[in-house]
């Protein structure tokens, strides 16, 4: 999972953030170690028919649709042959409202690119029209939200859209189902871990890539036994609040919400 592809991060956003020369490296390396990537969508087809599967696959995905990635990311995939999915905020391209204060203050793709990475084998996906916190929203606006921009990238782009990232990773099974209900077939959330044919196909895990990631460190997260021991603490921190909003759903909220979140 990246943000951004840039030489220099803006402040508050280095996390979110992998330099040209990074994300070469790690392409190059999947490219070496005969990797083959897969969109989203793609996935979600092959975890019903596991045979699709390619022997090594591994899906490499962005989210917010920042214009780095049509500018860097983007022809480092083109000379790859690689393919990857975009998940887009739909209010953003080609707005003339100040990006929200949670995302980074740089330019996002118009359009016209993104129709032209869909033509080139982009997945083209939904990220919600607003980023907002699905989980915190009334409902009635979650609702809205996860319709809205999959209906104005169909629109748009002229393509069915079938998957969805949660902003921030952050979901509750209402919001799950909700994403269920508008069509989607898979829908992405983060939980550190390495996504497995038996994951929830509504809260798909995904890795981070971090800028302070060395070489060596993306390979051990291309492995199971790499993923256990980096990513331990930011593991177990999703896993609790997990276990913190099955258990308020079931004593508080809604007792067999609570049950479905598993
Ligand atoms: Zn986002």
């Amino acid at each position: 999972m990246y943000h951004s592809i840039a030489d220099h991060a803006v402040a508050r956003y280095q996390t979110w953030t992998v330099t040209p020369q990074q994300f070469a490296a790690q392409m190059h390396y999947l490219h070496s170690h005969n990797y083959t990537p897969i969109t989203v969508a793609q996935y979600a087809i092959c975890r019903t028919q596991p045979e699709l599967l390619p022997a090594k696959p591994v899906v490499i995905t962005f989210d917010d649709g920042y214009a780095d990635f049509y500018t860097q990311a983007w022809p480092i995939l083109q000379y790859y042959r690689f393919v990857a999915s975009m998940y887009v905020v739909t209010g953003l391209p080609e707005s003339t409202q100040p990006t929200p204060a949670d995302l980074a203050p740089i330019p996002y793709m118009t359009w016209a690119q993104l129709h032209q990475i869909q033509q080139g084998g982009i997945e083209v996906a939904a990220h919600t029209h607003s980023h907002v916190k699905l989980d915190t929203v009334m409902l009635s606006q979650a609702e809205w939200e996860i319709r809205h921009s999959k209906a104005v990238l169909e629109a748009k782009l002229g393509r069915s859209v079938t998957t969805f990232a949660y902003p921030y990773g952050r979901y509750s099974p209402a919001v799950c189902a909700a994403v269920k209900q508008a069509g989607y077939a898979a829908a992405c959330a983060v939980r550190y871990d390495m996504s497995a044919l038996n994951d929830e196909v509504l809260a798909l895990a995904r890795i981070i890539v971090q800028p302070n990631h060395s070489l060596a460190d993306f390979a051990a997260l291309l492995t199971r036994q790499g993923v256990r021991r980096k990513l331990l603490v930011q593991r177990l921190k999703a896993r609790l609040w997990r276990i913190a909003l099955r258990a308020y759903l079931t004593t508080v909220a809604v007792p067999t919400l609570g049950a479905a979140l598993g």
